[in-house]
């Protein structure tokens, strides 16, 4: 069971340039968070609304994918990527979640890194086609290692693979519902 899948994770610095420092929202467990609600046209509208909203208030954010939602048991769901294709075509950014949304306090580094590799694949092509490369991660529940072994591993293969991690300042408790 996932959880904390629709609060925001306000960070800062990603865009910090000079004196002045920006705030970024962004929104984890993309392409969509739904809560169940498997209607496809509900889905569209939720990040067509988001997005928009997003937009019209000239927040920059960055949405963080877990690949393994992007497939069916037919294999990838051109919906479910299409989804993810409105999120950038609007000039907004994705990052990577990884692919299945491990948790890393209970799962080797072997394990966790290659469902880094496996979670960046289709992301990074949609990006690609926008002229953007992917830049950023998150760890799911926010777990960077439970040993300093663990954390200096991943550390440093994130590092290698040109990831930032994406800090995260404050939850915010509040959703933004747009219907
Ligand atoms: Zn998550």
């Amino acid at each position: 069971m996932r959880i904390g899948s629709l609060f925001i994770l306000l960070f800062s610095g990603l865009l910090a340039f000079g004196q002045h420092k920006q705030v970024c929202f962004s929104f984890d467990d993309l392409p969509v968070v739904s809560y169940g609600i498997t209607d496809t046209v509900f889905q569209e509208k939720l990040v067509n609304n988001l997005v928009k909203s997003l937009n019209n208030n000239k927040i920059q954010a960055i949405g963080f994918v877990n690949e393994s939602n992007l497939y069916d048991n037919e294999g990838v769901n051109q919906f479910q990527v299409k989804l993810l294709k409105i999120w950038v075509n609007s000039g907004l950014d994705l990052g990577n979640h990884t692919f299945s949304h491990p948790d890393y306090n209970t799962v080797s580094f072997k394990d966790y890194s290659e469902d880094i590799l496996k979670g960046e694949t289709i992301s990074r092509k949609i990006l690609n086609d926008r002229g953007k490369s992917i830049k950023y991660f998150r760890h799911p529940f926010l777990h960077v290692g439970n040993s300093k072994v663990k954390a200096d591993s991943l550390s440093d293969f994130l590092l290698k693979k040109g990831y930032h991690v994406a800090p995260v300042l404050q939850k915010c408790l509040f959703m933004i519902i747009i219907l």
